[in-house]
C-alpha cells in the first residue's frame, strides 16, 4: 500500500509518499507560499525521475493538494500511475486536546473535535483542517487518518499535567500541560526500548532538540512527563522561544517597553531563546560558529546562549530522573540532538554526578542511530534519528488495515 503523509501549515504543505511494503519514501515535496504566489518542489525519490520546481498559483490548500496529486501521477515526474494507487492519507495534526490519545480515522466527529481544539492550537489546527478538507475533496473515499502531536503525552498522570493555578481554569478551559513532538518522542523512545533489549519497566528520557525542543520522561513505553505545556512555549529554551520563564516578566516587560500582552507574547515566541540571548541567529549552527569565533563581537553572548540551552536540557533530564526513579537511557534526537557533539558532551558533563558518561569518539558521529555510552556509565546514551513521518505512515496503514 502507498500512504501519503501530509503536514499542512498555514501557508505550506509538506508531503511524503511511502511504499509501506518497503517503508521507503517514493516521493516527497513541499508546496509553499499558498495564498501568496505559490511554489512547488516535488522530488521523486526511487524511480530516477527529475525534480520539479516552479512557481504556480495556489490560492488555497485545495490547489496545493491538486498540484501535489498532479505531480505524483504525472508521466514526467510521477511515481504512481493513478490516484487509485494511494491507499490512504495520514495527516499530522498539532493539537488533539484531551480527546485523542491515539491516531484515528477521520470522520465528521473527528473534524468537529479538531475544530474544538482550535483555541489550544490557533495557528496549526486550522491549517491542519484545511489540509484534511482539501484531501477529502480531491480523493473522495480514500481513508484519511489524523496523527496528533499531543497524543503520546496523554498518559501523563494528573499531578504532572496540572498547573498550580485556580482549578476552575482547567475545568472551564482545559488549561493543563499537553506536550508536543509526541510522534517523535514515541518513535525514539520505542527505538531506545528496543536497544535496551525490551527491558521491562524501562526508564527512558528523550531529548528532541531541534528548532523547537522538548524533553520527555517515558516509563515502560508511556509518557509520564514532558517539558512543553499548554503550548510549545514552555520548557527548555529553543531557537526563538523563551521556554519557561518567570511569568511576572510578561507584565514587567510590557510596562517597561510599552508593549501589549500580544506583543510580549510575540517576543517570547519569536525573538527569544537562542536568538534572543545571542543576538546572532535562531539557527544553532550559526550560534555555535559565532561562539567559536573570538573575533566576533557577539561571541560571548553566543556561548552564553548555548550554555543556557545545554544547562536547561541537563536540568530537565535531572528532574526526569526524579520522575522515573533513575534512567536506563537518555536519547538525543532532531536537528541539534542528532548533529551537535558539543550539546551531547555538555549535557553528559552536567549529569556526570548521576553516572552518565559518553564515549567522546562515538559522540563525534552525526545523524546516525548509535550507542554513544561511555565506559562505566550507569545510563545508556543513544543518538536516534527521529522519523515522525514513518510513525504517521505506520499508524495510517495500521488503522486502514484494522
Ligand atoms: P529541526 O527543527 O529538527 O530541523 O532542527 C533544526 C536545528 O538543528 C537548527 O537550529 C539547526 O541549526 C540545528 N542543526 C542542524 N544540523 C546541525 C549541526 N550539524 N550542528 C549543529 N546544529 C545543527
Amino acid at each position: 500500500m502507498n500512504v501519503l503523509i501530509i503536514n499542512a501549515g498555514s501557508s505550506s504543505l509538506k508531503y511524503q509518499l511511502f511504499d509501506m511494503e518497503s517503508e521507503q519514501i517514493v516521493a516527497k515535496g513541499l508546496a509553499e507560499r499558498i495564498g501568496i504566489d505559490g511554489h512547488l518542489k516535488h522530488t521523486p525519490v526511487t524511480n530516477g525521475k527529475p525534480v520539479f520546481e516552479a512557481n504556480q498559483p495556489m490560492p488555497t490548500h485545495s490547489e496545493a493538494i491538486a498540484a501535489v496529486l498532479d505531480k505524483l501521477t504525472s508521466a514526467e515526474y510521477g511515481v504512481v500511475s493513478s490516484l487509485t494507487e494511494i491507499g490512504a492519507v495520514g495527516h499530522r495534526v498539532l493539537h488533539g486536546g484531551q480527546k485523542f490519545s491515539k491516531s484515528v480515522l477521520i470522520d465528521d466527529a473527528v473534524i468537529a473535535a479538531v475544530e474544538e481544539c482550535i483555541p489550544l492550537g490557533p495557528l496549526h489546527n486550522p491549517a491542519n483542517l484545511m489540509g484534511i478538507r482539501a484531501c477529502q475533496a480531491a480523493m473522495p473515499g480514500v481513508p484519511q487518518i489524523a496523527v496528533f502531536d499531543t497524543a503520546f503525552h496523554q498518559t501523563m498522570p494528573e499531578f504532572a499535567y496540572t498547573y498550580a493555578i485556580p482549578y476552575k481554569y482547567y475545568e472551564k478551559y482545559n488549561i493543563r500541560r499537553y506536550g508536543f513532538h509526541g510522534t517523535s518522542h514515541r518513535y525514539v523512545s520505542a527505538e531506545a526500548i528496543r536497544l535496551l533489549g525490551n527491558k521491562p519497566n524501562s526508564r527512558v528520557i528523550t531529548c528532541h532538540c531541534g528548532n523547537g525542543a522538548s524533553i520527555a520522561a517515558v516509563k515502560d513505553g508511556k509518557c509520564v512527563d514532558t517539558s512543553m505545556g499548554l503550548t510549545p512555549l514552555e520548557g527548555v529554551p529553543m531557537g526563538t522561544r523563551s521556554g519557561s520563564i518567570d511569568p511576572a516578566i510578561i507584565e514587567f516587560v510590557a510596562n517597561l517597553e510599552g508593549l501589549t500582552r500580544q506583543e510580549v507574547f510575540e517576543v517570547l515566541n519569536k525573538k527569544s531563546g537562542i536568538l534572543g540571548v545571542s543576538g546572532v541567529s535562531s539557527d544553532f549552527r550559526d550560534v555555535e560558529a559565532a561562539a567559536n569565533d573570538s573575533e566576533n563581537p557577539l561571541s560571548h553572548r553566543a556561548q552564553l546562549a548555548l550554555d543556557v540551552f545545554r544547562y536547561n536540557v541537563a536540568k530537565y533530564i535531572g528532574s526526569y530522573m526524579v520522575t522515573l526513579g533513575g534512567a536506563d537511557a537518555i536519547v538525543f534526537t532532531a536537528g541539534l540532538g542528532e548533529n551537535s557533539p558539543e550539546l551531547r558532551q555538555s549535557v553528559a558533563d552536567w549529569l556526570s554526578g548521576f553516572g552518565v558518561r559518553i564515549d567522546s569518539e562515538k559522540n563525534k558521529l552525526r545523524g546516525k542511530l548509535v550507542d554513544i555510552t561511555g565506559e562505566g556509565s550507569t545510563v545508556k546514551v543513544f543518538i536516534i534519528p527521529t522519523n515522525e513521518e514513518l510513525v504517521i505512515a505506520r499508524d495510517t496503514k495500521a488503522i486502514v488495515e484494522g
